[in-house]
């Protein structure tokens, strides 16, 4: 049923506003990072944070070997195709996403949509790729990236095949890789929120309850990514902030999220986060051996965000995936900003009494 969009109250003069931004000052001057993560639907009985707990690969191989989980390629026995309880274990979840073995189908965008009921965006001809999806937005949870790049894949052979100098001409390249909200370990949305309906859940993803939004649109500026949106009229549920629910719902009963379940070739991997990001690093290295000397992880740790639950496998730059190389969660800017506005403001009242002094 479609509901309508409004907005309950003033944003701006609201109480839980006015104590937020006071919270957010005082956390500015402090020169602190918030501890604003643990809004949670549900506090686990706690671990470590996800990334430091990366076990060694072979740790992690001999639990899986014990308790009978495997991982990719391995069919109807991958973490993709199993029940599991990693709601009820407070287990940290995550997605590993690796565009080498991506085949561009849009499995996953389907899936995504047509589980979570996610209306259609226009059928948009962008015009500069064959991908028409575009971006990430309100009514895109997942987004296939087409990448067309005039450089080598691993060992490709490029140019003419059998022609014997025409081998290093024209290299070219096809890269599809399937993006999402990276469900931030310090996520810029939850922080902006004024109304707390963005919380964490008990395996670490970021989910939005659409029935406290209102409106506002603080999240969407606040994301790193430029993941979640407001959903624009003429559409359902217009006005509210929208984005990947981590198929919570799914996976409360037990279930797969929706778009890797349905990934033909398991290039989007879920399961547990400390498994993910050992077979990533593994991953990477096998394709370096392999050729592919630009392969990389996309996994910022090392800035404010502190690590992602969706993480990429990556050839080359991120800037050519459309992600940012150093995301930043915005209220680490507080204290400069705060301290900018305070020196405006005394300098403002000096030339204000100024003005009085010298024409009064
Ligand atoms: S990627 Fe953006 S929308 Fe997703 S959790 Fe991080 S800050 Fe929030
Ligand atoms: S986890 Fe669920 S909501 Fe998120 S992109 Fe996948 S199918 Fe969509
Ligand atoms: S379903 Fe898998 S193979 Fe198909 S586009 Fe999505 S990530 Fe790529």
């Amino acid at each position: 049923m479609s509901r309508s969009w409004k907005v309950r109250r003033s944003p701006a003069t609201s109480f839980p506003v006015v104590c937020r931004a006071v919270l957010l000052f005082l956390i500015g001057l402090s020169n602190r990072r918030p501890n604003l993560v643990c809004r949670r639907i549900y506090t686990p009985n706690s671990h470590l944070p996800a990334h430091r707990m990366a076990e060694d690969f072979r740790a992690v191989t001999a639990r899986r070997a014990k308790c009978g989980e495997t991982m990719i390629g391995e069919g109807t026995q991958s973490t993709n195709q199993r029940r599991h309880n990693y709601v009820q274990e407070n287990v940290e979840v995550g997605f590993f996403t690796g565009p080498t073995v991506c085949i561009g189908c849009k499995a996953c965008e389907v899936a995504c949509k047509e589980w979570n009921e996610v209306p259609d965006d226009g059928f948009t001809w962008i015009g500069n790729s064959y991908d028409n999806t575009g971006r990430l937005g309100a009514s895109t949870w997942r987004h296939v990236l087409f990448l067309e790049q005039d450089c080598q894949k691993g060992n490709q052979i490029t140019g003419l095949m059998g022609l014997s100098d025409a081998q290093s001409e024209d290299p070219f390249r096809w890269i599809f890789l399937s993006d999402v909200c990276k469900h931030c370990e310090e996520a810029g949305c939850l922080e902006a929120c004024p109304t707390g309906s963005i919380v964490r859940t008990e395996v670490g993803s970021v989910f939005v309850q659409n029935d406290v939004c209102n409106g506002c649109g603080y999240c969407v500026v606040s994301c790193p990514f430029g993941v979640i949106d407001r959903r624009p009229q003429p559409l359902p549920d217009a006005g509210g902030a929208f984005k990947c629910t981590f198929c919570y719902d799914r996976q409360k009963s037990g279930l797969v999220p929706a778009c890797a379940k349905v990934c033909p070739t398991e290039s989007i991997v879920f399961g547990r986060l400390d498994d993910l990001r050992a077979r990533a690093s593994q991953r990477v290295e096998q394709l370096k051996q392999s050729g592919y000397e630009d392969a990389q992880l996309y996994d910022p740790q090392e800035t404010s965000v502190r690590g992602i639950h969706a993480f990429f496998l990556i050839l080359g730059e991120p800037e050519a995936y459309g992600l940012p190389p150093k995301p930043q969660v915005p209220t680490i800017y507080l204290k400069s900003a705060w301290t900018s506005a305070l020196l405006t403001s005394i300098a403002a009242l000096i030339a204000v009494l100024g003005a009085f002094l010298f024409f009064g």
